[in-house]
């Protein structure tokens, strides 16, 4: 990773940088002339500058770029280290009306300068960075040439003196042409939950750290170049972005490289080619790419040549492995990702990727065919295709908590839920990588679904046929695959389950009206989702006294409803004892697809609009 780093450090270098030079901001120009005398102090607005670098600024001075402390001797010691760097520059040239400045027109410069400075309200002083600039000269004198190359030579000698007598080569780059020292490698800023003064990826800042005799970051043995770079490619891949301003709102950063997946975890991603992947914008906002995820999929499947409408079905219903062939003929540019978390003044590296931007592309196709959703569009009366967004497929794992609103029970996420972040790092490596979210997904889906009263929504749905569909382990047992619509010849026996399941609610509701006081799946579902056997035992029961109230009050429904309950019975044999997890899995799947028919049409009307009332007061807030 680390490699890497340096690599993109080196490439996203523009021509003239120097790792002698580093990008700074100046907040005021002090403005004086050839042989020193002070003009005027002006306020320029946080101008970007090349100035000198210092990997740490404790303990040192920059050279004709500082604070007032610094500068104006408002701390004795800050100011001695600011002369003493100055001193060191003497012999270059345009640094003379700067020394002249201190010396010997002491009175007419500094002096006036710090008179001056004294005399700004407090409210108006500069809090940042002074730099010296010649009256009538647009070019402040550090950024001048002479300045600049005194800087790198001085920077090359110093590095040539440094470089360790015993010939230690640097890890990343093999060499010894940089030494390795005991120094910072450069704060890493904006680091989700980091400290605002940056955060270190390479740090031996204790002894317990250390090894071999040496001392601390020598034991890295990352070369001061090297260093260099990795900070600059990370904090570019952090930081890079525009910001947007939207009608509504406050102003945001769109970063090009980072995904915050929550608050204290952020996925970072380029290429070796620095190419963009547009693709990774339709995993976080879906909702908005519905045609471009269709036409990503037409163009990587190796099942359905589409171009017709009604070839959607077969595209979605199949099982899918985007086709690597029509990909050769792309440049595999390598892609790169990494989640990171802050923890204090550290950085928490927690995992690596490593692959091309064709299999990437290729894997979002796969995550997208099995993350689709068949619903019923009630306007339209069509089918239509929903693909959910990374959060909300991770917000589906996560806590919800019930809140009684206008007289009606809702669940809300609780977006403080530590796990929300844990789930979009797993989510996230199944979409680029392809790979099958592990069982503690599931484990933690079902869970929540059980302690929320049997709350299955689409985006819950989603999820575990992400789960069930991508283990092997599941494909061993002889599972079918979960369609993303109700699938009439699915025999398994949990997936048919779960369809009773939702009949019997249906015949429930059907009979006694929906406003119950104890709904059969607050009080069933867990129940009938772990143990079926004993559950459906009580619920045949139950359901017997609602069908004989329905067949004297609506006799066509109860004929409907009764029907349907026989045909599902008929396909099994007898309910077991327990479900696994993975059947637990097909026994929601079963129950939510069996809802959904109704509004299809595949249920009557009037258990149509009842149902439609349920699961709309039922999912809101997934
Ligand atoms: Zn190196």
């Amino acid at each position: 990773m680390l490699n890497e780093l340096v690599e993109l450090g080196k490439r996203i270098r523009k021509p003239g940088d120097h790792d002698a030079l580093k990008q700074e901001v100046v907040t005021a120009d002090i403005v004086i002339d050839a042989q020193g005398n002070f003009f005027e102090i002006t306020i320029v607005d946080k101008q970007p500058t090349k100035a000198e670098a210092l990997l740490s600024k404790k303990g040192k001075a920059r050279l004709l770029l500082d604070k007032a402390e610094e500068v104006f001797g408002l701390e004795a010691k800050k100011h001695q280290l600011f002369m003493q760097k100055l001193e060191q520059f003497q012999h270059v040239p345009s640094v003379n009306p700067v020394l002249l400045f201190y010396g010997a027109n002491k009175a007419n410069g500094i002096d006036k300068a710090a008179a001056r400075f004294a005399s700004m309200p407090d409210k108006e002083k500069p809090k940042g960075n002074f730099a010296f600039c010649l009256v009538g000269e647009g070019q402040r004198i550090h950024e001048k040439k002479d300045v600049q190359e005194a800087v790198i030579e001085c920077f090359e000698a110093q590095q040539k003196q440094n470089t360790r007598s015993d010939g230690q080569l640097c890890s990343l780059c093999g060499t010894a042409d940089y030494p390795i020292l005991d120094q910072p490698h450069g704060m890493i800023k904006n680091v989700p939950a980091g400290q605002t003064s940056g955060c270190a990826l390479v740090s031996y800042n204790t002894p317990a750290f250390e090894s071999y005799g040496l001392t601390g970051n020598e034991n890295s043995s990352i070369c001061t170049a090297c260093a260099r770079k990795y900070v600059e490619g990370l904090n570019y891949l952090l930081n890079n972005g525009v910001i947007c301003t939207p009608e509504k709102g406050k102003p945001y950063k769109q970063y090009s490289n980072r995904k915050n997946l929550s608050a204290d975890t952020a996925m970072i991603f380029w290429t070796r080619n620095l190419t963009a992947v547009p693709e990774l914008t339709f995993v976080e906002n879906s909702q908005d790419h519905v045609p471009d995820i269709l036409s990503l999929l037409r163009s990587t499947s190796a099942t359905a040549k589409v171009h017709r409408d009604d070839a959607l079905h077969t595209l979605l219903n199949t099982p899918f492995t985007a086709q690597q062939e029509s990909l050769k003929s792309v440049d595999p540019d390598l892609f790169y990702s990494c989640m990171l978390s802050g923890a204090a003044a550290r950085i928490a590296i927690r995992n690596w990727i490593e692959t091309t931007t064709p299999k990437v592309r290729a894997n979002l196709a796969t995550w997208f065919h099995d993350i689709a959703t068949i619903e019923r569009d009630f306007e339209s009366k069509q089918n239509q295709v929903q693909f959910f967004s990374l959060n909300r497929l991770a917000g589906a794992c996560g806590v919800h908590r019930k809140k009684e609103m206008s007289g009606q029970t809702m669940f809300a996420l609780d977006r403080e839920d530590p796990f929300l972040g844990r789930a979009a790092t797993m989510l996230w490596n199944c979409a680029l990588l392809g790979a099958a979210p592990p069982y503690t997904l599931l484990d933690r889906v079902l869970r929540r679904i059980r302690l929320e009263e049997g709350r299955v929504t689409a985006a819950r749905v989603a999820v575990l046929r992400l789960i069930l569909n991508r283990n092997s382990a599941m494909k061993i047992a002889g599972g079918q695959r979960m369609q993303p619509q109700l699938d009439t010849e699915n025999t398994n026996v949990a997936y048919i389950a779960g369809r009773i399941f939702a009949v019997l609610e249906n015949i429930q509701t059907a009979a006694l009206g929906k406003d119950l006081n104890a709904p059969l799946r607050d009080r069933f579902y867990s129940s009938a989702s772990t143990s079926p056997a004993p559950a459906f035992g009580r619920l045949m029961k139950l359901s017997q006294a609602h069908l004989g109230k329905l067949r004297n009050e609506n006799r066509g429904l109860y004929v409907t409803l009764d029907s349907q309950l026989g045909e599902l019975f008929t396909r099994i044999q007898s309910f077991p004892a327990t479900f696994s997890l993975e059947e637990q899995g097909q026994f929601a799947i079963g129950y939510y697809h069996q809802r959904q028919a109704y509004f299809s049409g595949k249920g009557t009307a009037d258990s149509d609009k009842q149902n439609k009332d349920t699961i709309e007061t039922s999912s809101t807030g997934v």
